[in-house]
């Protein structure tokens, strides 16, 4: 990273990474602080230009560079060094993310060192993916399959969590054996800039990972791109349908991690002190700023109260400020546009007939875009604050009379990402649990992501599924090839 000095304050400036070096750029703009309101990094602000070379570079070394003519056991080596140098780095990489989203510095340093494992459990998926033999029911023929890489993917990444959501791209796609071309969020762009430095130290050839900053202009253009093989996106459901209808024109492949408006649900039989908790986690866990947030509070009506009691209580002490010292508890959610769309749904819901419990404001004592954690009751499944996406720290608070009066107000949604169940009745744990239409169920807790088990959406929550050996799947196509045995000629008018 170059120093610049703007006004007083040093600050870093970055290239695009293309085909293994920093290439500087025309345009330029600024990675704001949303705790400080100010820039800290100065980014490319880049062109279709830099789309079309960056894709140029990954076709390169895909179809022709050393990559292609490397072992899986060799790139599954270099994956387990990049993971070192994450793990190294992880403080610097958490530092920058915080900076660049508000997010808290214990949170993102926990995901920077959970994403040197995602590269050390995909560094071993690499060579462990392997066609089959088919049992084949045609005489004389030897059937065999190969799961070959899908070629150069294209991915879209958020705000939110720019490193996890990019290494649930990266990780499989990497062991498959495919070459990138990234588009971080224009909010968040500097952790996958500096990501693509560990990636030369590590060794990796010039091509496998390229990273244009910039629009979402630009992702759109990435999208278009003839020469992706795949489009893997995370973030909003609105652009995830314009990708998908965009994608369909080259018949590119698509996978779409999703919002969500998830229903936590608790039963009269939960330990509601635990619960309570739970509740807190899942929505003001990341200011509610994660597409799993548990936005959608589904209470049994006798325990509504003594719920809503404690959790509000607990939203009522929790300590809001700089995302970088330990005690904070809730930074400013990430950026303007967003503290505003989060406001003006306070005002919705308010308007519907919700009633504020506790927070519902912005917080005046504290620069940056504090939003005070909020709780809603009196809300019904149909009102706007209960079927749209906020993507901050809202929750409703919705009650339901028994199981199926739960089951159905949860599945009464577009979306199908996430959902918890708290009952100390471990049938009806299992039972719910496999009447809710999401991709993630939790009973007795809430936001747990493991890089070993699949993750992804029903309905509007997206299309395929990242984490676990199967995404690996999800970056290759599958080849039958036919060996005849018997060296015989066959009937040239006879299909088989
Ligand atoms: P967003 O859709 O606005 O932006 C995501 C990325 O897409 C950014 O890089 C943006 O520049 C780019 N983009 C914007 N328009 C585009 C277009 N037309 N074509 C191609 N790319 C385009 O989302 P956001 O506001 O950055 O992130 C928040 C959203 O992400 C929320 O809806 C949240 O639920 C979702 N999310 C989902 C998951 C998941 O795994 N399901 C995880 C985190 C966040």
């Amino acid at each position: 990273m170059d120093q610049v000095t703007a006004g007083t304050a040093s600050i870093g400036r970055y290239g695009n990474y293309i085909n293994g070096a920093e290439v500087p750029c025309d345009r330029e703009m600024e990675s704001l602080n949303p705790f400080t309101g100010k820039a800290w990094a100065i980014v490319p602000d880049g062109s279709e230009s830099d789309i079309h070379a960056a894709v140029a570079a990954a076709r390169r070394a895909f179809d022709s560079g050393p990559w292609g003519r490397m072992t899986a056991t060799e790139r599954g080596r270099l994956m387990r060094r990049l993971g070192d140098l994450v793990a190294r780095d992880a403080e610097d990489l958490a530092l920058m993310e915080c900076r660049d989203n508000g997010k808290l510095y214990r949170e993102m340093l926990g995901q920077w060192r959970y994403i040197a494992e995602f590269f050390y459990y995909f560094a071993g998926a690499a060579d462990k993916l392997h066609g089959d033999v088919v049992p084949s029911d045609r005489r004389n023929f030897f059937i065999y399959t190969r799961h070959e890489p899908l070629g150069v993917v294209g991915a879209i990444t958020p705000w939110n969590s720019p490193g996890l959501l990019l290494a649930m791209k990266l990780g499989p796609g990497l062991a498959a054996g495919c070459t990138f071309v990234v588009k971080p969020s224009e909010h968040t762009p500097v952790s996958t800039l500096e990501l693509a430095r560990r990636f030369e130290e590590a060794g990796f050839p010039a091509g496998v990972f390229n990273v244009v900053t910039g629009q979402g202009a630009l992702g759109a253009a990435l999208v278009r791109h003839p020469g992706i093989d795949k489009v893997a996106f995370t973030g909003a459901t609105g652009t995830g349908k314009r990708i998908a209808a965009s994608a369909a024109e080259n018949l590119t492949r698509a996978s779409l991690e999703l919002g969500g408006k998830s229903p936590n649900i608790v039963f009269e039989d939960a330990d509601l002190r635990v619960a309570a908790n739970g509740a807190i986690a899942g929505i003001f866990g990341a200011t509610g700023q994660t597409c799993m947030a548990g936005s959608r509070l589904l209470v049994q009506e006798s325990v509504h109260d003594a719920l809503v009691d404690q959790i509000a209580e607990r939203a009522g002490r929790i300590r809001m400020g700089d995302p970088l010292e330990p005690e904070t508890e809730m930074g400013p959610v990430a950026n303007e546009p967003q503290y505003r769309k989060v406001m003006d749904y306070i005002e919705v819901a308010r308007s519907d007939g919700a009633v504020i419990r506790c927070g519902g404001r912005g917080d005046p004592a504290l620069a940056g875009y504090f939003v005070q954690p909020t709780v809603l009751t009196g809300v019904t499944n149909d009102m706007r604050i209960a079927r749209e996406e906020v993507f901050g720290p809202i929750l409703s608070v919705i009650t339901f009379r028994d199981e199926e009066e739960a089951i159905r107000i949860a599945n009464d949604t577009r979306f199908g990402l996430a959902a918890a169940v708290w009952t100390q009745n471990v049938h009806r744990a299992h039972r719910v649990a496999h009447r809710l239409r999401a991709g993630t169920v939790w009973i007795n807790a809430y936001r747990v992501v493991s890089f070993a088990a699949p993750f992804g959406g029903f309905g509007e929550s997206g299309l395929g599924r990242e984490n676990g050996m199967d995404s690996v799947r999800e970056f290759t196509e599958t080849k039958s090839v036919y060996v005849e045995l018997s060296g015989e000629t066959r009937d040239p008018f006879m299909l088989g």
